[in-house]
This record gives structure tokens, sequence and C-alpha cells, in this order.
């Protein structure tokens, strides 16, 4: 390990103490997205101490902090999300969400903290740090659009990052490894709707109605033949119908259902065309039951797809830090995740830190309302983030 190196994880280790401080506090209280205020005044105020130029309320309750280097160099854009989602808190820990329904349930709590370390540091080697550094707060990403909103709002502007750097702890692999690959890494997703409307009436008399039930159900089937029929079988693609609403009473046919769903896949080429098909489906079976079909969709985040060389910064960084066999790939998961807002403008890297510790009990997975994350990732996430500013520089950690 390079001095550079061996120096940005001993400081990232003796920040421990701090991070958790932080973690703890974001985890008592939990804010949803565009709620971000409590969240938001805490990082503006850090921020402001150490010295960084901020703007606050970028898409509503993002932050936004620039770091002048010392030295010539790009200018890099690290990002951190900070919002919570709508679950009731099962774990019995003395940092449990204070505020009922809501709670840090995919780790964007430990985000906020590694964040607020990495800028810290960072400060404090200001007079090395090469370019320049903005640190981006974002509100909003469990499907709500915050990372689009906030370029709509004009983050990737004045200055224009060279870089998008991104991390999200995870709790699938183990505490001390991290996943660093070039390429796709979390799919493309969209939404959809689609409202059956039909001829209501008596349950004895199908014969004078339209029932949008039965229109309904073959639709839900028919739709999976998009994935099995329509998509180049080495193509991934998932068609979820998460949600199918109809009928009021035993006696009664329903005259209207409606559906909801989800399509996830890894090219947009194939969302579209999934896009298209479904609603080809949906309107043509409801017509060959008598019944109509309003279909809506929309993509909300397309996939997000790792650039080579940004990448290779990454892995290098993660080598000299955790060692090589700590710097892992995986199969690509369907999950989406909006950094890909920024990654499809600015090239760049999103990397996943291991958070899970089976000793310690923390295997649930993201979303769970008995979700933990192992706070020893936290000084992980630091070290990282930190060595690859530094390293974007040319020089060593
Ligand atoms: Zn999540
Ligand atoms: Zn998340």
């Amino acid at each position: 390990m390079s001095p550079d190196c061996a120096r940005v994880l001993q400081d990232a280790h003796a920040m421990y103490d701090r991070l958790v401080a932080w973690r703890r506090d974001l985890h008592r209280h939990p804010e949803l997205g565009y709620e971000e205020h409590r969240t938001s005044s805490l990082i503006a105020e850090h921020l402001s101490d150490l010295g960084l130029r901020v703007q606050q309320g970028v898409a509503r309750t993002g932050v936004v902090g620039l770091l002048e280097g010392g030295r010539e160099g790009p200018t890099l854009l690290l990002r951190f999300d900070m919002d919570a989602l709508p679950v009731e808190e099962e774990n019995d820990v003395p940092y449990r969400s204070e505020y009922p329904g809501r709670m840090h349930a995919c780790g964007h709590d430990g985000h906020v903290a590694i964040g607020l370390a990495t800028a810290t540091l960072l400060s404090r080697y200001r007079e090395e740090v090469p370019g320049r550094v903005k640190f981006v707060f974002q509100p909003a990403e469990e499907g709500l659009g915050g990372a689009l909103r906030m370029v709509r709002e004009g983050v990737l502007e004045n200055p224009r990052p060279d870089m998008a750097f991104g991390l999200h702890l995870w709790n699938p692999i183990p505490v001390g490894d991290v996943v660093v690959q070039p390429g796709p890494l979390m799919a493309a997703a969209a939404r959809f709707d689609i409202d059956v409307v039909g001829r209501g009436g008596h349950g004895a008399q199908p014969h004078l109605t339209v029932d949008a039930l039965v229109a309904a159900a073959h639709i839900v089937t028919g739709l999976q033949t998009i994935v099995s029929r329509n998509v180049d079988p080495l193509e991934a693609l998932v068609l979820t119908v998460g949600e199918l609403h109809a009928g009021s009473a035993f006696n009664i046919i329903p005259g209207q259902a409606s559906m909801r769903g989800t399509l996830r896949t890894f090219s947009m080429n194939t969302m579209h065309m999934a896009q298209s098909r479904l609603r080809s489906l949906a309107e043509g079976m409801a017509q060959a039951y008598g019944a109509r079909a309003d279909v809506r969709s929309e993509v909300i985040s397309p996939p997000v797809v790792n650039d080579e060389e940004a990448t290779a910064l990454v892995r290098r960084v993660a080598r000299s830090l955790l060692g090589e066999e700590h710097v892992v790939t995986i199969k690509p998961v369907m999950v989406s995740e909006d950094m890909a807002e920024f990654l499809t403008r600015v090239p760049g890297c999103f990397f996943l830190v291991g958070a899970r510790n089976e000793e310690k009990g923390i295997v649930y997975g993201h979303h769970h309302p008995r979700f933990d994350i192992d706070e020893e990732a936290l000084p992980i996430g630091t070290a990282l983030m930190t060595g690859i500013v530094l390293a974007a520089g040319g020089n060593g950690c």
C-alpha cells in the first residue's frame, strides 16, 4: 500500500465514531423524499463549516457543496442520496427510528455520513486535492426522481463535472468487500398503469355486461408473453404486475379494473419495445373482450452503466485500500437506481460497499423492516471516495 493510501485508510478509520454518530442521528430522524429538511440543514451546516461553497434547495431539499482543490485537475461529482422509506422499523436498537412509519431501510443514512466524512477528509487534504469536487446530496432517490430533478436544476453545470461517482451500502455482500465492475450494473425501470373499462351488472346476468375483471385477468397473463415471445432470449426483461383491483361484491360483475406494474431491463431499446408491446397487447386484449384499456407507462430511471475508465480508477483505489481479494464482481441486478441520471450524462462509476455481517445478525435485505448495516462499512466507503478523488489527479491514493 502506498503511503497515501495508508494515510487515507487510517484517517477514515479515525473518523469511525463521528461516522457512527452521524449515521445514528440520521437513522433516528428519517425523512421521506423531498422532505429531507432536517437532513439537508445538517449537511449544509457541516459543509459550510468546512469552508465549501454551499447551495441549498436544489431539487427542493438537495444540497451541493463545492470544494476547490489546491492543484490542477478534473472536476468530480460525488453523489450521496438522503431519503428514507415509508416503512415501520422493527429493529430493537438504541438508534431505532423515532418517526412512526418511516425508516432508513436502504442505508441512505450511511451514505450521508460517508459524504460528510469524505468532505471532512478532503478539506483537510485540500492542498493536495486535484481540481474541484462537487458534493451532491440528493433527495428522493426512492422512485421519486430526485436525480433527474437535480440535473434539470443545473447540478451538472457551473462547473460541469468530468466524472461522477456514487456508492451504495450493499447487504447482499459481506462487509469488507466491494463490487466494482464496468458496464451495466443496475436495470432501467418503468412503471405502467392500465385501466380496463367494461360495463358492470348483476353477477347472474353476464350476457348483459362487459366483464372488466375477466378482461383484466387475461391481460395479466397475456403481458407475460412480452418476456417469453418478444424479447431476444439473451436480453433481460422483467415484467411484474404488482397491483390488480376490481370488484366490490361477490355477486356483481365489475365494470372497471385497474392494474399497476413495473418493467426492468438493461437496454433502453428493449424498454421502448416492451412499452409499445404492453400498450398493443392490453388495448387489443381488452377489445377482444368488448372492453377498453387505457394504458400509461413512463420510464422512472435509465440503467446504471459504468464507464470503463472511471471504473478502472475505482478498482485501482479499491485494490490498494482493501486488497485484491476484496474487490469482487456480481451478476448485474434488476433493481434500479437513479444515479443512472448522472451516469447517462457524465462518465463515471457506481460501486457497492458490502454491509452484511452474519455474526452480528445483519442479514436483512434492503427495504426490509429489520434492515441494518454493519457500521464498519462507513470508514470503508469514506476511504474509497476520498481515495478516488486523490487518485483522479494522477497520483496515488
Ligand atoms: Zn432503496
Ligand atoms: Zn438505496
